[in-house]
């Protein structure tokens, strides 16, 4: 741990997030390029680290906060705990990384019956200090002391109701006083002690909650889904109060220099006259565009105008800021890089290549990767006629169809996740317990709260279509219904959303993908220039192909032939020809399925025009295209007893028969890929004899075809070559019978370690290896792929493994095979093409390994493709930003 625990203001920057976390670096940098910033200091993460290990605070620390504290008392002129002229400050938490609204912050704490005079006398209000004290009593009861809120705001509604007040300002000083001394009795009788009123004892209080925050539920959950470390902690920021809710002369807001949800280059933002920070964020008053802070007061714009400016060319990126003035003053409270959606991100990279402000590089370096996925979103299908319900703020972008559901456990189990049906989380609005539920549904739909809410910021990190403060409707949580005028909706009634424009739609739309023009285009056209490495697609259909293809796809990585066997034509003939007694009766059904899988590859090849197509021959065991042994024995009992004499008896028990001879207790490890080729070799013979005479029927029209025949799952060279001979034959007959020429390749996957272990005999046969990452992490780990699910949740909740090994790919195990892979197959054959199809091919980190080891190409999923495309740019701009230093 470093020396030093506390660093005032001053003494930071911006390249210290590590230590002081992001909020308060930022607030270090803003202090010294001189914007006017509330004085305060930070507590760093390793004291967070270190709370979390031992649960107190390190000894001394105290001392420094109270020398950092003197030291913010000289600068403003006020002492904490002073009953005259006293100083208040806020205590948020702020780790490395944006975690919005997750961990705890307490704010006007210092106030005690004795610092209440003195600020009464301060600013002459004296509702205004009571509201304050009532405010910092609540929260710092629950937030520290653990008492719910809902306890004090349950004894302020009944003053209200007593007193008649229909709002919260119509309560006066007097009984706002008696309610915080009620809200300290009720603390009291609920902890056993009286609310603390020594600042220095609530400090102390609040610096150990925002510690403890960090492991609360919901920024467990957050970081899980960001893949943010737990280990990193949060930092403490202790910073003067400023207040916004001191008259009609302050206010507070957030503001983005761009529009977050487009990337317009325009200050977007809201702000509230009159208002505590809280009150924007919380979603709880709707708040005004920043556009109407011009013409309230145009002094006051023009300066966050230029602080905006200010902040961007510093940043030299897209700004989130939030401010207060106090007494027309502006104040900065803290800025960070904005949460933008996709779409956002892509268009601010380009806007700011574009005006010099950043090279093409760190342009491709500011989008995260995954993040184009929003800029895939479906769209409502342009001419769609559909009812607009209602309109409310366009929070996130993106088209979303679902049932209406308004509790977010409810949403969580029934939406992804959970039964996995399509649900819109409907609520009046969402505070951070609702991550859940929001994560579960397709699109999110609240009646209160801004573009800066909860509910939005929430909304656009995660690509989740929003509709927020939507004020035409009515949420009645309990009765699970909203209402618009006359119209009720209940739960599991369709409804959807264009969170784009901020419509509420009557009913389901069919939605649609995007298009790849405009910024985005520009933007993955800057990616492809610099990526070494290809990018391919895994697809099993001319749609999926044509899909690719529009995303960009140079070529299919990997055509699972397998798939093309299902569908209520073909089953029949695959299990007819599966339960066949001669090969001669297996090939008469060879035959019709030959037909099937021409016109497939056909279609493949046609959309896939001059790029390779490499065509996986079947790998799966053969029971899986067979009705389950357990529903057939089922059947055979079944029917004994009922129709004993029956035919259909008989039928089940041969196909019973035949089906346990094929049961395999361990089926992954079984009889499946180039193992079922050699026991069955007319299957593939007929597959290869499809790809080939749909390949040259294209040719002899003309249009340039390059099938790759990619041979599954060998563990041994001998496995290859017998295979490969024979189908090498099947090729040239149907090329001659063609009177045609083909350029084709044969090649295998790496899936199993004595493969990568041998690749130097293997290479010797095969032209190209596709690493099939899936078998190849199963075999590796020896965990079964299809069983590992609760396993892996255990091990990642346990700290066991980091990653999930089946996601991204485990570099120091699976990818040191990789490398000896790679290695001994390039000393036979230096230009061997190497690719990678398992699911491992779409993911960033993965396709940095791969680039880095010199793989040709990853292959991934169609809507992944652009996603591979940045991350293979990115992997290259490391590379040369590393050879430069
Ligand atoms: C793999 O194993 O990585 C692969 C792509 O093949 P499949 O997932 O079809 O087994
Ligand atoms: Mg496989």
């Amino acid at each position: 741990m470093s020396q030093k625990r506390v660093w005032l203001f001053e003494e930071g920057n911006a390249g210290m997030r590590d230590l002081l976390g992001g909020k308060g670096a930022n607030l270090a940098e803003m202090t010294n390029i001189g914007l006017p910033v509330p004085p305060g200091f930070t507590i760093t993460t390793e004291v967070c680290n270190e709370y979390s290990k031992t649960n107190e605070l390190p000894h001394g620390l105290l001392d420094e906060v109270k020398a950092a504290m003197h030291d913010v008392e000289k600068k403003i002129g006020k002492k904490f705990g002073d009953a005259n002229n006293p100083l208040l400050v806020s205590v948020r938490s702020g780790a490395k990384f944006s975690m919005p609204g997750m961990m705890d912050t307490i704010l006007n704490l210092g106030l005690n019956d004795q610092t209440l005079e003195g600020m009464i006398k301060l600013t002459g209000d004296a509702r205004f200090v009571y509201d304050a004290y009532r405010r910092f009593v609540m929260m710092y009861g629950d937030v520290v002391l653990e008492v719910e809120k809902e306890r004090c705001e349950e004894l302020f509604t009944e003053m209200k109701k007593e007193l008649g007040a229909s709002q919260d300002t119509d309560v006066d000083a007097e009984h706002l006083k008696t309610l915080t001394a009620q809200f300290k009795a009720l603390i009291e009788e609920e902890t056993g002690h009286p609310f603390p009123s020594d600042p220095y004892e609530q400090l102390v209080g609040a610096i150990l909650a925002v510690f403890r925050s960090w492991n609360n539920p919901r920024a467990q959950v957050y970081r899980k889904k960001e893949k943010i470390s737990d280990d990193i902690g949060t930092a403490c920021n202790v910073q003067s109060m400023v207040f916004g809710n001191m008259g009609n002369d302050c206010g507070t807001g957030v503001a983005f220099t761009r529009n977050a949800a487009t990337g317009e280059a325009h200050v977007f933002g809201e702000y509230l006259m009159n208002a505590q920070g809280e009150d924007v964020v919380a979603g709880v008053r709707t708040p005004m565009p920043i556009a109407d802070l011009e013409r309230e007061n145009q002094a006051i714009y023009n300066q966050f105008a230029k602080i905006c400016g200010i902040l961007e060319d510093h940043y030299r990126d897209m700004m989130d800021i939030e401010f207060t003035i106090e007494k027309s003053t502006l104040f900065i409270l803290q800025c960070r890089a904005g949460k933008r959606t996709g779409p956002a991100a892509v268009r601010v990279a380009v806007d700011m290549v574009n005006e010099g402000r950043l090279s093409r590089d760190e342009a491709l370096m500011r989008v995260n990767a995954e993040m184009l996925d929003q800029c895939l979103h479906p769209v409502i299908k342009p001419g769609s006629k559909y009812t607009v319900l209602a309109k409310g703020l366009p929070a996130g972008p993106g088209a979303a169809t679902g049932i209406a559901v308004f509790d977010s456990q409810r949403a969580a189990d029934l939406g992804k996740g959970g039964e996995g049906k399509k649900v819109i989380l409907v609520r009046a609005d969402t505070s951070p317990d609702d991550l859940k539920g929001m994560l579960a549904a397709e699109g999110v739909l609240t009646e209160r709260g801004g573009m800066t809410s909860h509910a939005a910021l929430v909304a656009r990190g995660f690509g989740i279509p929003t509709v927020a403060g939507c004020s035409a409707i009515r949420v009645d949580g309990e009765k699970c219904q909203f209402v618009i005028g006359d119209r009720v909706v209940k739960e599991g009634d369709p409804i959807s959303l264009n969170g784009t424009l901020g419509e509420v739609i009557d009913g389901t739309v069919e939605v649609q993908d995007p298009e790849m023009t405009g910024e985005f285009g520009t933007f993955l056209q800057w990616a492809n220039e610099k990526r070494r490495l290809g990018v391919r697609a895994n697809a099993d259909t001319p749609e999926d192909a044509e899909i690719a293809l529009k995303f960009g796809a140079e070529g299919i990585g990997l055509c699972r032939t397998e798939h093309m066997f299902f569908g209520d034509e073909r089953r029949p003939l695959v299990q007819a020809m599966i339960l066949a007694e001669t090969e001669k009766e297996r090939r008469g059904y060879l035959a019709h399925l030959l037909e099937f899988q021409r016109s497939d590859f056909e279609g493949i090849f046609k959309a896939m025009v001059g790029k390779p197509v490499t065509v996986r021959l079947i790998d799966p065991p053969l029971h899986e295209f067979l009705p389950s042994m357990e529903d057939i024995q089922a059947s055979v009992m079944g029917l004994r007893l009922t129709n004993p004499n029956g035919s259909l008896l008989k039928e089940q028990e041969i196909l019973l028969s035949k089906v346990e001879v094929l049961h395999e207790v361990n089926p992954m490890l079984g009889m499946r890929g180039v193992r079922l080729s050699i026991m069955f070799p007319e299957i593939v013979e007929m597959q290869v004899t499809a790809i080939m005479e749909a390949a040259a029927n294209l040719a002899r029209q003309g249009y340039a075809v390059h099938p790759e025949i990619m041979i599954p799952l060998v563990s041994h060279v001998n496995e290859l070559t017998t295979i490969q001979t024979q189908l090498e034959k099947v090729v040239e007959d149907v090329l001659a019978k063609a009177g045609v020429r083909v350029d084709y390749k044969f090649g295998t996957m790496i899936e199993i370690p004595r493969a990568a272990l041998t690749a130097g005999e293997i290479a010797k046969h095969a032209e190209f290896f596709s690493f099939g990452t899936n078998d190849l992490t199963q075999t590796v780990y020896g965990i079964s792929r299809d069983d590992a699910g609760a396993i892996i949740d255990k091990y990642l909740e346990n700290k066991i493994f980091t990653v999930d090994p089946f996601q991204s790919i485990d570099q120091v195990g699976v990818g040191r095979l990789m490398q000896i892979c790679i290695e001994e197959a390039k000393k036979v054959r230096p230009d061997i093409k190497l690719g990678i199809c398992g699911e491992h091919g779409g993911d960033p980190e993965t396709i940095k390994f791969c680039d880095r080891i010199g793989l040709t190409y990853v292959s991934c999923s169609p809507y992944r493709v652009p996603i591979a495309r940045l991350a293979a740019a990115q992997a290259q701009v490391k590379l040369e930003d590393k050879s430069d230093k």
